[in-house]
């Protein structure tokens, strides 16, 4: 659980002055075993750092990450201890894999850390099972391998069967589809699919596209510009999003049913949608608001608060508190 986390980086100018980056500011997320969180957004939108934060990569600026309830502990056993439950997997497959070191030596390597009382015959047959749980077969001819021999989707099971080589609680898919071919997107959201139902594995899984969402969680929390605007089940936030960026991001997606097009289109069209804001100098108020065609006084200058608004869904957006979210319904951004 991440709870109202903020991180904060300092950066350096070209004329040597500091400054800061808000990638996150008090987000707030809880997996739970079994379950699929997707974290939705565009580049820049903090959810990587936040993945990070959560993968106790860096602590956070304000705020804590908790495991069972529980604040982390300092220090390297405990951080050891952490890594064994939770694990990332990343964007690139090819960069998270030695191209010196066959998938064997790859996986036993992990495996003589976490498991350091298997000998080596239990550790061969680790790694075969553990190849054959991500579908990679023959798993002993693929062990054998070396990174560039494999396809992009296969180096990205290898990096998944490393992850579970420890035996995780949690898994958290930073963009884990984004690099692959789209030919083979849906084997691998199907693999985590199949993982998290077989293994319990609490999942978070980190996108820009809230379709490949909508397929595999059962959850989804959107960011925008370091900031959460709204979190929900599925099918709620999808069906009737509840904040304005939300509502732009739903209909940018591709859905045949709708008719609709594409989001590298729609967000082609700079002038309609604009961009998202610098980090380094983010817009005071609302940080959507310079996008925004509902936004009104106070959301140039107060953060909106957040609204509760059933079964798990919440928003920040002043449409709630001042009584005109029924005009959300009525707008089209994509149109
Ligand atoms: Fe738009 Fe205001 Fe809601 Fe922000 S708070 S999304 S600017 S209406």
């Amino acid at each position: 659980e991440a709870r109202n986390v903020s991180k904060h980086f300092t950066v350096r100018g070209a004329a040597g002055r500091a400054r800061v980056v808000r990638a996150v500011e008090d987000a707030s997320v809880a997996l739970r075993p079994g379950g699929v969180l997707a974290l939705v957004g565009e580049s820049g939108s903090g959810k990587t750092t936040l993945a990070r934060l959560l993968a106790r990569f860096h602590p956070p600026t304000e705020g804590e990450i908790l495991l069972r309830g529980e604040p982390l502990r300092r220090g390297r056993r405990a951080a050891r201890a952490y890594h064994a439950e939770v694990q990332l997997i990343f964007q690139d497959p090819f960069g998270s894999l030695n191209p010196l070191h066959r998938v064997r030596y790859t996986l036993d390597r992990t495996l003589r850390l976490h498991e350091p009382g298997l000998d080596r015959a239990g550790r061969r047959r680790r790694v075969v099972e553990l190849l054959e749980r991500v579908s990679l077969s023959p798993a002993a001819e693929v062990a054998e391998k070396f990174p560039h021999e494999l396809s992009g989707g296969q180096r990205q099971r290898v990096v998944i069967a490393r992850a579970l080589a420890v035996r995780p609680k949690v898994l958290l898919g930073d963009e884990p589809i984004s690099m692959l071919d789209v030919s083979i997107r849906l084997d691998m959201l199907n693999l985590l699919h199949r993982l998290r139902a077989d293994e319990g594995l609490a999942l978070l899984y980190i996108t820009h596209d809230i379709a490949s969402a909508r397929y595999l969680c059962d959850d989804i929390a959107v960011m925008y510009a370091g900031r959460m605007v709204e979190s929900g089940p599925r099918e709620r936030l999808i069906g009737a999003p509840q904040h304005p960026y939300t509502k732009l991001l739903v209909e940018s997606s591709p859905d045949p049913e709708r008719g609709a097009a594409g989001r590298d289109e729609l967000f082609g069209d700079a002038d309609q949608l604009g961009e998202p804001p610098s980090l380094i100098d983010p817009p005071d108020g609302c940080r959507f608001h310079p996008r925004c065609p509902f936004a009104m006084a106070e959301c140039r200058t107060q953060s909106p608060p957040r609204t509760e608004l059933g079964d798990g869904h919440w928003t920040h957006c002043w449409l709630h508190q001042k009584g005109r979210a029924g005009e959300l319904a009525g707008t089209t951004f994509a149109s």
